[in-house]
């Protein structure tokens, strides 16, 4: 048999549909019957399946941000394991541009247009230069 929908009912309804966080109390203060009257017709509306459940409007923007930051956090104290610190006169590994094998402590500097490309040796340097003259040349008259 259906169930007919009464006034309290569609009160009840008409005010969770607002705000589905609210109490029985509040409710029942807003539509003006008592608390228990509001929890009967609200628990026979879930029972015949008319109220599904009370749903939660997530502001997953906000998730977003906190999650990221969680993962700044998480890298920062990865960053912190490793004792890490960054400060000036710390050496920097430099491969060489052509063979890619290590610089050592002076590399070959070569100036292409305003970057610079760095070589073991000065025969990987003029390797360098034959292999990539079109684009040198072209950089440097820019
Ligand atoms: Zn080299």
């Amino acid at each position: 048999m259906p169930l007919k929908l009464d006034e309290i009912d569609l009160a009840l309804l008409e005010s969770l549909v607002k705000d589905g966080r609210k109490s029985f109390r509040q409710i029942s203060r807003e539509i003006k019957v008592s608390t228990p009257t509001v929890k009967l017709h609200y628990e026979r509306l879930v029972n015949i399946g008319l109220i599904k459940g009370i749903s939660v409007d997530l502001d997953f923007g906000k998730l977003e941000t906190e999650a990221s930051a969680k993962l700044d956090q998480i890298r920062h104290k990865a960053f912190k394991g490793h004792k890490i610190k960054v400060d000036k006169g710390m050496l920097v590994k430099i491969t060489c541009d052509y063979c890619n094998g290590p610089t050592h402590n002076k590399p070959t500097i070569l100036k292409v247009g305003d970057q610079e490309r760095f070589f073991c040796c000065s025969s990987c340097k003029t390797l360098y230069k034959e292999k990539y003259r079109g684009r040198i040349e072209s950089l440097a008259n820019k």
